[in-house]
């Protein structure tokens, strides 16, 4: 499996036939576990994943008087890639032949700029009490894998690929959001390499800004 995986850095700029592939990855992460973000009602907000579809199938795809939505239209996904993948951001997709199994992405922001994304107050100052006010943060925005191609490593590598794009641009601190209740895969895993709860949502997922210092990682 591993040799059939090849790494590629991307820009929308690249093509449509790249971007819908992306698209597509994009959108099948999501409706999988532990997301199941595959369809929605657009009256009570309930949700989907891609296993549940016996259950939609019996509602005849239908909720609250109406037909279910998708959570993530492919219209809503490209115009968000569009915003969040500039020239300034370290993305790579893993390949599969001519489909994308695996994407990760990130980018140089400010604290200033990060707590209003993140819609944290308080997150600079923890930030920059941490780390220093001259430090400079690679934000780790995105990173999915297709379910049948976990646990080979994909993520891990697209991580380090991202890791060395940061250091390039002399980025120092690693920021990423992750859930606690109950801690998601990505949240242990960081956890591992070092990474420290700097800020709270006290929310009920339990979503946590972890950080770390990229130098010696
Ligand atoms: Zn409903």
């Amino acid at each position: 499996m591993k040799d059939q995986i090849r790494y590629a850095s991307f820009t929308p700029q690249q093509g449509k036939a790249e971007l819908s592939a992306l698209v597509a990855c994009y959108q099948d992460v999501f409706a999988d576990e532990p997301w199941n973000e595959w369809k929605k009602c657009a009256v009570c907000g309930k949700k989907w994943g891609n296993s549940h579809k016996a259950d939609l199938m019996k509602i005849d795809f239908c909720h609250c008087g109406q037909s279910v939505d998708e959570f993530w239209p492919a219209e809503v996904v490209r115009e968000d890639i569009m915003h969040e993948v500039t020239e300034k951001t370290s993305c790579w997709l893993a390949w599969k032949q001519d489909l994308v199994v695996g994407f990760c992405w990130g980018y140089p922001i400010t604290p200033d700029a990060l707590e209003e994304k993140l819609k944290l107050s308080g997150f600079a100052s923890s930030v920059t009490r941490e780390f220093g006010h001259d430090c400079r943060i690679g934000y780790q925005d995105e990173i999915g894998v297709r379910g049948e191609y976990r646990g080979h490593g994909i993520a891990k590598k697209m991580f380090s690929y991202r890791l060395e794009d940061f250091r390039r641009m002399g980025l120092n601190v690693g920021v990423v959001r992750t859930k606690t209740n109950p801690p998601s895969v990505t949240n242990l895993w960081f956890m591992d390499l070092g990474y420290r709860v700097i800020c709270e949502y006290n929310d009920l997922d339990g979503r946590v800004i972890l950080a770390r210092s990229l130098e010696s990682l």
